[in-house]
């Protein structure tokens, strides 16, 4: 069994949070390869370190001093070695650092040093090897992930027994630091886990798993075991917030599933994502996994008199949404009807364009504009085998006295969607969970 765990920034943010982290990994011997993300935030208020290291590059690339910000990053990191008790001489490094923001280096540099510096105190603190990211996490020159040279470069790794890598940047053709976006250790820890061909990837964090729903609508929610790759997907795009969206491909490629787990509380269970395909009849007799919900849509329903009928009505509907470069959400439809549902955001300064398109082009014998809707989204792969999930969802809804706008399934029967009035979104989330969990 080999596991490469992945452990954020609050999971590092001390001294104290690093003495659980180290008898996390004490305590099993698989867990041999260690992704870190730079210190993140102790209490509410606190400061990321990314966030200041970001801030003295650009205070200096202003001609601005940055000295308070970089007094309080080494303050940081020698808080944390000296509440270790390590003998790691971090201050010739935070010289380092502090040299080339003055001599005016990248955005991207200056942040990767929060991963760097706080891998080389784990790494000390655990008795691993420091192996840096740059040696083998490779981007073109372009700035995107060159996963060929990445891939290539597996053995620099696995020549390791074991090690601790700093998340979150790694190296251009050129040689120059390059980070992925925001949040982007999750993926170095992704990568890690597939070049290693670990069994499991472990993300700890500072909660214990995914909530079956947002707990700012409903304060219980439970967590959800188990979770595949596909679910996931659906309620992350419709906003349920989990690991850095493009952690999932490395991982979801190679079929090793994902431990979501809680630093601050080992012993819960946490959340693992598998793949489909690994999903046991537990999960398929379970009609819903989650439920997650986004506001801001605007609905379009276009009738016509035998619009099923009418070859080509989509085709130019579709050809008039593209022309705009608009997409549509989803685009459910009947005998005689079709609606589009469209992100607001797309829709800023084109509705008039649009408007005026479709009544040319479609001759609709009607258009209705329905704003401030909410979609919902109830997911989960047993919906399929479980008979009667839509009828309990609608029938919770309308004793919740919540009117459904809009429905919509996926092909894949994996996903209920329903639009409802902005202002019934909570009720609606909370009478769905009621119903399901
Ligand atoms: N430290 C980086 C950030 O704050 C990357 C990470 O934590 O994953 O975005």
């Amino acid at each position: 069994m080999l596991k490469t765990v992945k452990f954020g920034g609050s999971s590092l943010a001390s001294a104290e949070q690093f003495q659980k982290v180290k008898t996390i990994i004490e305590r099993d011997a698989a867990r041999r390869y260690v992704v870190v993300s730079a210190p993140g935030k102790r209490f509410p208020g606190d400061d990321k370190i990314t966030d200041l290291l970001y801030r003295c590059q650009a205070l200096r690339a202003q001609g601005l001093s940055f000295d308070a910000a970089f007094q309080k990053i080494a303050e940081r990191f020698i808080g944390i070695r000296d509440g270790l008790g390590l003998n790691l001489c971090i201050e010739a490094e935070l010289d380092e650092i502090r040299s080339r923001i003055e001599a005016g280096t990248t955005p991207d540099f200056a942040a990767s040093r929060g991963e760097y510096l706080n891998a080389k105190l784990l790494s000390a603190y655990l008795g691993f090897p420091f192996l840096d990211a740059g040696e083998f996490i490779r981007f073109r020159d372009d700035g995107t992930f060159d996963d060929d040279a990445t891939t290539v470069r597996a053995g620099i790794l696995t020549a390791h027994e074991r090690a601790v890598i700093p998340g979150f940047y790694g190296r251009q053709r050129s040689g120059a630091i390059h980070t992925f976006s925001r949040g982007g250790s999750d993926i170095t820890g992704a990568i890690t886990a597939r070049l290693s061909e670990s069994d499991v990837y472990e993300n700890w964090t500072d909660v214990s798993g995914f909530l079956m729903t947002d707990p700012r609508i409903v304060p219980d929610a439970k967590v959800i075991e188990t979770v595949t790759y596909s679910e996931l997907r659906e309620l992350s795009y419709m906003g349920a917030s989990v690991l850095h969206e493009d952690s999932i491909f490395p991982v979801r490629k190679a079929r090793i599933p994902i431990h979501v787990l809680n630093t601050n509380d080992p012993e819960a269970s946490g959340t693992m994502i598998v793949p489909d395909s690994m999903a046991t009849d537990k999960e398929h007799a379970r009609p819903i996994t989650g439920i997650a919900g986004r506001r801001g849509y605007t609905v379009i329903t276009l009738t016509k008199d035998n619009l099923h009928n009418d070859l080509g009505f989509s085709y130019r509907l579709m050809g008039i949404l593209a022309r705009n470069g608009i997409s549509a959400e989803r685009m459910p439809s009947g005998i005689d009807t079709i609606s589009l549902v469209i992100d607001d955001k797309r829709l800023i300064g084109r509705m008039d364009q649009l408007y005026h398109d479709i009544m040319i082009e479609c001759s609709p014998d009607t258009v209705e504009i329905a704003s401030c809707i909410a979609l919902i989204a109830s997911v989960g792969i047993g919906m399929v085998r479980n008979p009667g999930v839509a009828a309990k969802l609608f029938s919770a809804l309308s004793e919740a006295e919540v009117n459904a706008r809009l429905i919509d399934q996926d092909s894949n029967e994996m996903n209920i969607i329903v639009g409802v009035e902005q202002r019934d979104f909570e009720r609606a989330v909370q009478a769905i969970y009621r119903a399901f969990a």
